[in-house]
């Protein structure tokens, strides 16, 4: 059995193998082939066995696991676990290369909802994929830069004297390039992907780079009770998922376990391997009459189904005491939090929440529950998105975290630890 310390020490190796959501499938990928999980392609016909291991992956930044049990699927359906793969942050353009005064810049465009002054002075670097030209066809390649070799520095506080009572404001066209050499000789970043690809530049059609934080993932506290990475939000759900989905508890039991997580959740989700896409409906029907299930055992299955949303949530930080509703305060290292809003940007409904407390006493868990301030907007998950789409039960849930959406965010060791047990316990 593994400590927690050593359990969310995993994690940021995790985390640090994928610094972009292209990275965080392929990252998942070996650890599901590692278990002897099977590949199924969507462009192929699948004849899918009782007691299989299997996953798909759409466009390379989705993917959906799932085990298929010997129950009767109709009548116990589906356990599901929802989260997604991508971090708001930095995109490079698709004409990025810029240079004035001798000092070459790159254009980026914003993704998401980005913390924008916490990505600079950090060491940055570029990571996802390309695609390229390969004797008359086009292949996609993975592509991760190890060196740090791009910066958005601060201006000096002499410039910006009042940086510390109005905060930092970048203006997200003109002030947030990033410097990427002095040398009058442009530096083209098509040629630098070459370079690092042992390819030709011209073979270079299009790419998808996200500018991520090169410094590892790291416990820190008194007594390493916390830790901070890059992208907690929401490759630390997950983890915890894929943690549960790989435990021998969930390989040995009869389920049907399904973890499900997508790309584009941070900028709505409203795409073809988004989770308000078609991808998790098409993968559960092909599932279904895969093992030859009717029209009505499949509606039969998605009634009796019940899925967990998994997403970070908001812990008390004392020093903004007025940000939090003072009775819905949650706490880091005690526990997952059930997140409830009455107009359902969050899934949660009482008797969805009613069997994930249940899940926790089982397993020994403590639970917290949060409102958001009444009089501030609330987030939302892919938890409403796929429950109104499919009809299944869902809660939504998550870790308590500081700092969502800055490059460098961070947990509590033990609610790592504590929601993989949760997991673990809905799978076996
Ligand atoms: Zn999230």
């Amino acid at each position: 059995m593994q400590t927690a310390q050593q359990h969310a020490q995993a994690l940021l190796q995790y985390i640090d193998a994928s610094p972009s959501p292209w990275h965080a499938v392929h990252t998942s990928e070996k650890m599901l082939n590692n278990k002897g999980f099977i590949e199924l392609l969507e462009g192929d016909a699948w004849s899918l066995k009782q007691s299989g291991r299997y996953y798909v992956k759409r466009d390379d930044s989705s993917i959906i696991a799932f085990t298929t049990g010997t129950n009767d699927l109709a009548q116990e359906g589906f356990r599901l676990i929802g989260a997604h793969t991508d971090s708001p942050g930095l995109r490079v353009k698709p004409k990025p290369d810029q240079q004035q005064n001798g000092i070459n810049r790159l254009g980026v465009e914003v993704y998401g909802g980005p913390i924008l002054a916490t990505f600079t002075d950090r060491d940055l670097s570029l990571a996802g994929r390309i695609h390229i030209e390969q004797n008359g066809s086009f292949i996609s390649k993975l592509v991760r830069f190890k060196k740090p070799f791009l910066r958005l520095p601060n201006l000096a506080i002499h410039m910006n004297s009042k940086v510390n009572t109005d905060g930092l404001k970048l203006n997200k066209q003109t002030e947030l390039p990033l410097l990427l050499s002095v040398d009058h000789k442009q530096t083209s970043l098509a040629d630098l992907l070459a370079t690092e690809l042992s390819i030709d530049a011209t073979a270079i059609i299009a790419w998808e780079l996200h500018a991520y934080d090169t410094q590892a993932g790291a416990l820190y506290g008194l007594n390493d009770e916390f830790y901070a990475n890059s992208q907690l939000d929401n490759l630390a759900s997950c983890h915890a998922g894929l943690s549960a989905l790989l435990s021998d508890q969930s390989l040995n039991s009869q389920q049907f376990n399904v973890c499900a997580f997508f790309d584009h959740e941070e900028i709505g989700s409203n795409s073809h391997k988004g989770a308000d896409g078609s991808f998790l409906p098409d993968v559960l029907e092909r599932i279904s009459s895969s093992l030859n299930l009717s029209a009505e055992s499949y509606k039969r299955t998605l009634s009796n189904s019940f899925m967990i949303s998994a997403d970070m949530a908001h812990a008390y930080q004392p020093n903004f005491p007025n940000a939090y509703e003072p009775d819905h305060k949650v706490f880091v290292n005690q526990g997952p939090v059930i997140k409830v809003n009455a107009n359902i940007r969050y899934a949660s409904n009482s008797a969805s929440q009613a069997r994930f407390i249940q899940l926790c006493d089982q397993s020994n868990v403590p639970y917290q529950q949060y409102s958001h301030r009444t009089d501030i907007g609330c987030g939302s998950t892919i938890g409403p998105m796929t429950s109104a789409q499919l009809g299944i039960q869902t809660v939504d849930v998550g870790c308590p975290m500081w700092a969502m959406h800055s490059i460098r965010e961070s947990a509590g060791v033990i609610d790592h630890d504590y929601m993989t047990r949760v997991f673990t316990q809905f799978f076996s």
